[in-house]
């Protein structure tokens, strides 16, 4: 690993755990919260979470878990551009997804508006919620214990509200500061590995076509290179090397545009850079590119009428299942009725959220199915 940057986030540094524990042995403060969070439960059920297409409509598509991976990959490889922290940025990547719904957004829209008069709903606070509160594996606390930089850059957005509520997490959205560069880079990380991976899986699920996405620059531009260079390709492959010349065009150009803009600044230390402005960043010309592709798949793949009906499917589940339990808290599982003498609301919502998508339409299925009277 090359030497850290002055700018980049040091565990010695860190401003700790909620617990103060004994430092790591054999291992940095990051590392041990990657750790954590990979042997968490709510890291496993990624893998049955939808990202785009519900698991169960092909073996080959992204879950949340693999989404997850893709981003940790390609936030290390820009960490290591920068000479920022590597670990922090892995172990922010694979937190980053824990708290969402089943059935992707449909989800979280659902579960967010049955909750609107409770506090609503909103996955990058549920992240911070898993981490924080429901993992429960240790003896001494609750939740995973992780580092302040680990907790900062899971927490994306947050409204004025709640980050009053948050306390010293919450600051930066009152003060408009940035969180640190590590925690900066996770997002567009998330961003290169979901829009490529959805035209990946967009074109093999046949809703989007290869004619189609030839109206979109990058993709076009990208796609010629590969034809130029290899005439006979299969479409498969032509694929696959399109989307990993797209992926490399954007890590280098990430990487590029971010030196040249932290050059200006020259932050002598983490916090000069939470103070400047967002530093890490696309150039121009890429940025105009990546949101023509974006809007292309937002018309194309995720209002596509098939997305559309697995979406309205999701809501109801989600919606049915929210109402079952409010009325009647006695449906929870023994260890859920017990928090919900707290919280109802937020004690339903965690369940719901905590669930994959296969256990929901199960749960679903024993609620509802008249057939299943004992389940
Ligand atoms: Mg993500």
């Amino acid at each position: 690993m090359p030497e850290l940057a002055v700018y980049a986030t040091r565990p010695e540094h860190s401003r700790g755990r909620r617990y103060p524990e004994a430092a790591p042995q054999g291992r940095s403060e990051f590392q041990r919260d990657r750790d954590r969070i990979i042997h968490s439960t709510a890291f496993r059920r990624l893998e049955y979470k939808t990202q785009v297409f519900v698991n169960h409509e092909g073996d080959l598509f992204r879950t949340r878990l693999t989404h997850s991976l893709e981003v940790a990959q390609i936030a290390r490889s820009i960490a290591r551009g920068l000479r920022l922290n590597e670990d922090l940025v892995e172990a922010i990547a694979l937190a980053h997804d824990l708290g969402h719904t089943p059935f992707g957004h449909a989800g979280q829209d659902a579960l967010n508006s049955c909750m609107k008069d409770c506090g609503g709903f909103e996955h990058n606070l549920q992240s911070l919620r898993v981490v924080d509160l429901l993992e429960e594996r240790y003896a001494a606390f609750d939740g995973l214990n992780l580092c302040y930089e680990t907790r900062e850059g899971i927490l994306k957005h947050c409204s004025r509200k709640n980050a009053k509520a948050l306390g010293e997490l919450g600051e930066r959205f009152l003060r408009k500061r940035q969180p640190s560069l590590e925690a900066q880079l996770c997002n567009l990380a998330d961003e290169i590995a979901y829009n490529n991976h959805d035209v990946d899986d967009g074109l093999r699920s046949g809703l989007i076509s290869l004619e189609q996405l030839l109206e979109v620059d990058i993709f076009r531009r990208h796609l010629h290179a590969v034809r130029k260079q290899y005439p006979a390709i299969p479409e498969r492959r032509l694929i696959h090397e399109t989307v990993r010349h797209m992926i490399n065009t954007l890590v280098s150009d990430v990487t590029g545009q971010s030196l040249k803009n932290i050059r200006q600044i020259s932050p002598k230390n983490p916090d000069e850079a939470r103070m400047a402005k967002p530093l890490i960043a696309f150039s121009a010309s890429i940025s105009e590119e990546q949101q023509e592709l974006k809007q292309f798949l937002r018309l194309q793949l995720y209002q596509h009428y098939r997305v559309a009906r697995m979406s309205s499917k999701a809501r109801r589940i989600i919606f049915d299942l929210y109402h079952a339990f409010i009325e009647d808290v006695k449906l929870l599982p023994p260890q859920f009725q017990e928090k919900a003498g707290g919280d109802k609301a937020r004690t339903i919502s965690d369940y719901i959220a905590g669930m994959t998508d296969r256990y929901a339409i199960r749960e679903h299925r024993r609620l509802f199915a008249v057939e299943e009277l004992w389940s």
